[in-house]
């Protein structure tokens, strides 16, 4: 053990000191000095409340989330304001609904500047804060990490097979984060947030849990999960002291109305999710709770267990008094909205209230559910007018003036890892009563999830086919035909990335995306003058400095493929002088006597580039790395060669010219095994025609000619509609 005795020593005092609390049960509920010990949110996405045996579930054991709800207080009802991962957690942090916030999907929002996190009005009570999350979708610049004194949220990049979107963090890896933050600060002031990601599709839980369902199986492994951190918290005598806060940011669709996964619904299955709160000395433990309660409640609770004064604009309420069992809250109803399916595709947006006994779903065909007769939702009773008209004008009261308003910026990174789709805009959607009920567009909406599911597997034939499939209902989706493009880019089928560019500059003519990846296309087909006049284009419309510097950018690209020294030179100052940290200037540089053979005169340069790329931080300037690479190699560094390859594949992937130079180098090293595996990556991680065909003349080229003939039989199998050219590869 490395923590200091001291601390463990005033620890174990406290603990004391509780349990002696505690003994006087009644004292310590009406006494009720502000907590001391520490306070922990454990949000484990995508939970449906009927999942979990606390709930009645029998399909699965989670003896961690009983255990911890024995020592508790469980909410029977407790419901999400939306079921969509950012605002949902901007709602339980902030107390605030999303459209209060503002943040209503997941991409294209940030909790504003302004907004005062949980975190943060704990810090003002003298606590040390500490997020850890386990999705790209609550990454630091969501705005969702204010207040926190740590936050950490390294996301691993997408690993193949999983959608962009869905790129997680295992939960026993942030789990041992937050141990490592509390081993770290050595005091019990302290508020930690964790978010699990586990249940959230796509559904990879470990073998061992493999005899349940996919879901359930993830269920198992987040209650194992909680249960270490639980151990934890009670080897370091911290358990009994804390208040522990278990729920979900929202439910699973899991197909009871249609949907698989969860952002488009708004039933039970959608928005119902487990609430445990184990308060400090176990006060009101095993306490059931059947009020109906929400996402918002949650800090109002938490600001009065500190004995910190809530702010006036939150609309919760504390449910302390339910905690202590000392009385109820006048009956409230729960707001939650869905607006996935009008950002993303321009169907109509669903709101709902949800109450003691009724659910009604604002909808172009409205839904009306008895949840007392009718806890599945099977019969629409939207018929029966008076409670109808009654749900309708309290909704209606409550979402008042809050208006649907269109996305913000999303950057490159985001849209990459998260593979948004850009949002049909709200504006040119038309009048309300016209736009489309999802409930009605569930099958297009799993045939593109099944596409970015593709696509993500790396089966782009197929992901072509389904984004096709999608387009022939969507064709307005101007994002599905740049997700269809890049797609087709992989699979060298220009003839219809081009097409899919065309049809989104036709949608979005004044963006500059569709012009520079017509470009990159052509560029890549060698079609040089063509490529020209797209990124042309670029410069004409762009609003904005960076992406008049990508077309500048490419435009130098362009002049150095035709060998026009003097264009690209003068490209790449222009974009010196809107951004002067570009390293692009030394990067032509560099190309140009690269170009020439003059590796020695060359390699200075593209050192300085290096160094000036590393200053300015942020992306890498496209084959900075792999240019520095193989120029290393041509000196004989081959050291040096090594980690600039690895740079390059780290940030681009699918640079199969540097995976190719990788496994040369190898061989070149004598290490042939290391060489091998290299070229074996190179099929196995950009599966196209062009990495079929270099993988085997690199297997050629190293004298192993089985090999060879065993890849182009593959590829042979593999497209069966690629000619089997020997094509040069692209620069
Ligand atoms: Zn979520």
């Amino acid at each position: 053990m490395s923590r200091p005795l001291r601390f463990t020593f005033i620890l174990g005092l406290a603990a004391l000191a509780t349990a002696l609390a505690a003994v006087g049960g009644w004292r310590f509920a009406r006494a009720s000095a502000p907590v001391s010990g520490p306070i922990i949110v454990i949000s484990i996405d995508t939970l449906r409340a009927d999942h979990l045996p606390a709930y009645g579930y029998r399909g699965v054991p989670t003896p961690a989330i009983d255990a911890l709800a024995a020592d508790g207080v469980l909410f029977e009802r407790a419901y999400s304001h939306t079921p969509q991962t950012l605002p949902a957690h901007a709602a339980i942090l902030t107390g605030r609904l999303p459209s209060e916030t503002g943040v209503r999907d997941d991409v294209g929002f940030t909790v504003k500047a302004g907004e005062r996190l949980l975190a943060q009005m704990l810090r003002d009570r003298g606590y040390t804060t500490a997020g850890v999350v386990s999705s790209f979708v609550l990454r630091k610049d969501t705005g969702i990490a204010q207040g926190f004194d740590f936050f950490d949220a390294d996301i691993p990049a997408g690993r193949g097979g999983i959608r962009a979107g869905q790129v997680k963090r295992d939960g026993a890896v942030s789990e041992a984060i937050a141990e490592r933050w509390f081993e770290s600060i050595g005091s019990a002031r302290a508020f930690v947030f964790l978010h699990l990601d586990e249940p959230h599709a796509p559904y990879l839980p470990p073998e061992r849990f493999s005899e349940y369902p996919p879901y359930d199986a993830e269920i198992a492994y987040s209650d194992a999960i909680v249960g270490r951190f639980i151990r934890y918290l009670k080897s370091h005598q911290l358990y009994d002291r804390s208040t522990i806060v278990l729920l979900s940011d929202h439910g699973e669709g899991l197909r009871d109305h249609g949907e698989q996964e969860h952002g488009v619904l708004l039933h039970e299955e959608a928005i119902h999710v487990p609430l445990v709160i184990k308060q400090e000395g176990n006060a009101g433990a095993g306490r059931r709770v059947a009020d109906l309660v929400q996402h918002i409640d949650l800090v109002p609770t938490i600001l009065e267990l500190v004995k910190a004064p809530v702010p006036g604009n939150l609309r919760g309420r504390s449910l302390k008094p339910l905690l202590d069992g000392t009385g109820h809250l006048p009956a409230r109803s729960v707001y939650s909205e869905a607006l996935y399916g009008r950002y993303r595709f321009g169907w109509s947006e669903l709101t709902s209230l949800t109450d003691e006994r009724y659910r009604y779903i604002k909808a172009p065909h409205e839904e009306l559910y008895d949840l007392q007769r009718d806890p599945r939702e099977q019969t629409n009773i939207a018929d029966e007018r008076r409670v109808r008209d009654a749900m309708r004008r309290a909704l209606d009261r409550m979402a008042d003036g809050a208006t649907i308003r269109a996305v913000g910026d999303v950057t490159a990174e985001a849209r990459e890892r998260l593979q948004a789709i850009e949002y049909v805009s709200t504006a040119g959607a038309g009048p309300e009563s016209t736009l489309a009920d999802p409930k009605e567009k569930l099958e297009v909406l799993d045939t593109y999830r099944t596409a970015l599911d593709a696509a993500a597997g790396r089966r782009w034939a197929e992901a072509i086919a389904l984004f096709q499939e999608t387009l022939r209902e969507l064709p307005e989706a101007a994002d599905i035909w740049r997700q269809l493009a890049e797609t087709a880019e992989h699979l060298e089928r220009y003839d219809v990335a081009t097409d899919a560019y065309r049809h989104y500059v036709e949608l979005r003519p004044s963006e500059p995306e569709g012009y520079l990846g017509a470009a990159a296309v052509l560029l890549k087909q060698r079609k040089l003058e063509e490529a020209r006049a797209q990124a042309a284009q670029v410069i004409e419309i762009a609003a904005k400095s960076a992406q008049r510097m990508a077309g500048h950018e490419l435009l130098a690209r362009i002049a150095l493929a035709r060998r026009d020294a003097d264009t690209a030179r003068q490209e790449a100052d222009i974009a010196r002088d809107a951004d002067p940290r570009t390293p692009l200037p030394t990067f032509v540089q560099a190309r140009l006597l690269y170009d020439e053979g003059r590796f020695v005169d060359a390699l200075p340069l593209f050192e300085q580039a290096l160094a000036e790329q590393q200053k300015r931080g942020g992306a890498s300037l496209a084959e900075l790395h792999y240019y520095a690479a193989d120029t290393y190699a041509h000196l004989e560094r081959y050291a040096d060669a090594e980690a600039q390859f690895a740079a390059e594949l780290r940030e681009f992937p699918h640079n199969i010219r540097a995976r190719g130079g990788l496994a040369l180098l190898y061989h070149a090293m004598d290490r042939l095994d290391a060489a091998a595996a290299v070229i074996g990556e190179l099929t196995d991680i950009t599966p196209t025609p062009e990495s079929y065909a270099l993988a085997a003349r690199l297997w050629t080229a190293i004298g192993n000619r089985l090999q060879a003939d065993a890849v182009r039989a593959a590829a042979r199998s593999e497209f069966p509609e690629a000619v089997q050219r020997n094509q040069p590869i692209s620069r």
